[in-house]
């Protein structure tokens, strides 16, 4: 790993924020030069900006870990910024990744590309299979197009690029804001306040049925350092998740252990559930990263973000 990283120039997008700042953090530890390209000095959705970054700072590896996204509230509030944002930075990017000569792109996309309608674990074959789930199609389907222009992008020009399908993240420095926010986020804030307020009930959106994974944020950067190391594959995606599957009824009862909150919780059915079902196959990524698997459970993972939560709680709350 170290070797392989020593002297690289790396560019991610999106690397002052969530997710990214780990996968900097980590890059920089096995001795890459990582430049992070700042909203003030480059809006990425624009081609020339995109160009201007990669000719000002040539890199080796882009990973473009940039997004505008959030959890079922601002897919419903928001679509059409969600579509044209991540749409047109991820194509733009590409073409100026290719038109600067960058030597391989990493894009990280999103469960939300799958068909929403699947009943099994999802297999990076089953892709193509379907609709994406109507909740999440504006998301889902603009990161899914950055998995067509790799393939068409290497048989033109000769670009290398993976996809990478990430699960839900969780952990600190999340967006904790209610609009925004994905479930995890969401319910750490609700568990934590109403604790404080000693309130007597906390709301929960949906029947607490569906099914999803969560994967702890410095485990995904894990992953996705490790696969920009070692997949090279175009053709198709890698999934990076668990690849266990928890109800939001598991996950409500697991924060509600955690905090010791001692109320009573009112499922708002009105509210909706999402998919049923958004759970990766990760046989794959096992086999892809050398045995890898995330070592934080989710209990575990859990603690360290609510204790987080807890102490940085109005520098959470101001974050979009
Ligand atoms: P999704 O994974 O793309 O569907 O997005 P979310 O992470 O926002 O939601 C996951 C599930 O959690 C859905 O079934 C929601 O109905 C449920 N959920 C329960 N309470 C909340 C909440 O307060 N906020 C959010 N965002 N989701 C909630």
């Amino acid at each position: 790993m170290k070797g392989f990283w020593s002297g690289k120039r790396v560019t991610v997008t999106g690397g002052s924020g969530f997710l990214g700042q780990h996968i900097v953090k980590r890059l920089e530890g096995y001795g890459a030069t990582v430049f992070v390209p700042r909203q003030k000095d480059y809006n990425l959705v624009a081609l020339d900006s995109c160009m201007r970054c990669l000719l000002e700072h040539p890199c080796d590896v882009l990973v473009h870990a940039a997004a505008y996204y959030g959890g079922i509230g601002i897919n419903q509030a928001e679509p059409a910024k969600l579509y044209y944002s991540n749409l047109v930075m991820g194509a733009n990017l590409m073409e100026a990744a290719r038109l600067a000569n960058v030597g391989k792109v990493v894009n990280i996309g999103t469960a939300c590309s799958y068909p929403g309608y699947l009943e099994g674990d999802l297999k990076e074959e089953d892709l193509w299979g379907g609709a994406c789930h109507a909740s999440v199609v504006n998301y889902g389907l603009t990161k899914k197009m950055l998995a067509v222009q790799g393939v068409a992008y290497k048989r033109q020009y000769g670009l290398d690029s993976i996809h990478l399908i990430l699960t839900n993240l969780y952990g600190p420095g999340d967006s904790y804001n209610p609009d925004r926010s994905h479930v995890v986020a969401a319910l750490v804030r609700k568990w934590v306040e109403a604790d404080l307020a000693k309130a007597p009930s906390i709301e929960v959106w949906g029947t607490g049925k569906p099914i999803r994974e969560f994967i702890y944020v410095e485990d995904c950067a894990d992953a996705i350092v490790l696969a920009a190391e070692k997949y090279n594959d175009v053709n198709l995606p890698l999934n990076i998740g668990t690849g266990i599957g928890t109800s939001i009824r598991e996950l409500v009862e697991t924060i509600n252990d955690v905090t010791g909150y001692a109320g009573k919780i009112a499922w708002n059915a009105d509210k909706p559930d999402g998919a049923v079902k958004k759970v990766l196959d990760v046989t794959r990524m096992r086999r892809e990263l050398d045995g890898w698997s995330p070592p934080t459970d989710l209990r575990a993972g859990l603690a360290k973000t609510i204790s987080w939560y807890r102490a940085n709680k109005a520098q959470a709350d101001a974050k979009w």
